[in-house]
């Protein structure tokens, strides 16, 4: 059984993505190729958002992000500390201060007390300028959008999501993309969209914001040959992946619907057993990750291991808590759900293509380590 893999989702489209891929080769436009320009259209119309850039790769789209509102040495950017290091490193690359806030123990996003009590610690005690959130929506779920809209426009801070994990997710039927300021995504292979190598995107409904951030991800060019407005990065999606995304576009919907099946059913069968995701009324999650919360995981670990049933831990240890990070600011109540989490959640397979006797053996497997 495998974690997650590509190989079946490949199979089934095989002759679609080998015919893109052979078309790229012969119009030879391996960069920012007609690909590139047609899956920015498709984007657009998915998501119903008004500019989508795409580029290199998450952390670059985070980055493009922050540089497209300025974030530099002085600035503080909240941010939550149980994430992926990207969301820290794309701030403390620019040179400006993560500060890291805690999460919601049961839906493992930011939990507003916490970012609100950093923000007045940052505002009242340092000299830092207080600047942007950067939202995680982590394993699939949206964050609460309705809080941190009222929290950024209260404290006049710019809301960026960091959507790497919940490309298509919804929260109160409105998608990813429309739901801060900013939103990046990335399209690593094993994230809910994924491609064939590195990639990522960032939406905005802002032209101002979109008109930087194209000229940013290449150079800082402007309209005229070898001018340049802004200190740039290089940082494009490759036609090949482009092309190839287009492909998987066409049955994303569907794979979503398998992994809230495979969901539904992971919580029906486990819920008695151990502390399922819990996903907020008002979205429709990705399910990037099933994630469960064990005060004994390392026993449920071993043992599904013994039959072979791969799992994984996102993350074991937050940001907060390793080395580059730990001399930034952290919110004043001591980030504990970020610790509990940490030492206490594994994760087991959810990618579209798991077979349900390698759901239903997932499950068996779990039971019996708490008959003895
Ligand atoms: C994967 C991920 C990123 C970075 O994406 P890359 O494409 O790997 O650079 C950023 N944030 C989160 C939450 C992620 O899961």
């Amino acid at each position: 059984m495998d974690f997650f893999n590509t190989k079946k989702q490949y199979n089934l489209l095989k002759t679609k993505i080998n015919k893109a891929i052979a078309s790229v080769h012969n119009h030879g436009k391996y960069i920012m190729g007609p690909e590139v320009i047609q899956l920015e259209n498709l984007l657009k119309k998915y998501l119903n958002v008004k500019y989508v850039i795409t580029c290199a790769n998450g952390t670059d789209a985070l980055m493009l992000s922050l540089m497209s509102i300025n974030i530099k040495k002085g600035d503080a950017v909240f941010l939550p500390s149980f994430s992926f290091v990207s969301t820290a490193e794309a701030v403390a690359i620019l040179g400006a201060d993560p500060v890291f806030v805690d999460v919601d123990e049961r839906t493992f996003n930011i939990k507003k007390e916490s970012l609100i009590a950093a923000i007045e610690n940052i505002k009242n005690n340092t000299d830092l300028n207080c600047k942007a959130i950067v939202s995680v929506d982590l394993f699939g779920q949206t964050s609460n959008y309705d809080e941190l809209k009222k929290i950024s426009q209260k404290y006049k801070l710019k809301l960026i999501a960091d959507s790497a994990q919940s490309f298509g997710a919804k929260w109160k039927n409105k998608k990813v993309g429309n739901l801060a300021d900013i939103t990046t995504t990335s399209f690593f292979p094993a994230k809910p969209f994924g491609c064939y190598g590195d990639g990522g995107a960032v939406f905005t409904n802002n032209s101002r914001l979109f008109n930087k951030i194209n000229s940013i991800r290449i150079h800082g060019s402007n309209k005229k040959k070898y001018q340049y407005s802004y200190v740039g990065i290089n940082s494009r999606l490759d036609t090949i992946q482009a092309s190839i995304l287009i492909e998987k576009l066409r049955i994303f919907d569907k794979e979503i619907e398998i992994r809230n099946k495979i969901a539904k059913f992971y919580n029906k069968n486990l819920s008695k057993y151990l502390k399922i995701p819990i996903i907020d009324n008002n979205c429709r999650s990705v399910w990037a990750q099933y994630t469960l919360i064990s005060n004994n995981r390392k026993k449920i670990i071993n043992y599904l291991s013994k039959y072979k049933i791969p799992t994984a831990i996102y993350y074991p240890i937050p940001i907060h808590l390793q080395k580059p990070y730990q001399k930034f600011y952290k919110s004043p109540d001591g980030l504990k759900n970020s610790i509990i989490l940490s030492k206490q959640v594994f994760s087991i397979p959810i990618y579209p293509y798991l077979s349900k006797k390698n759901q239903i053996e997932i499950i068996s497997r779990i039971k019996e380590t708490f008959k003895n």
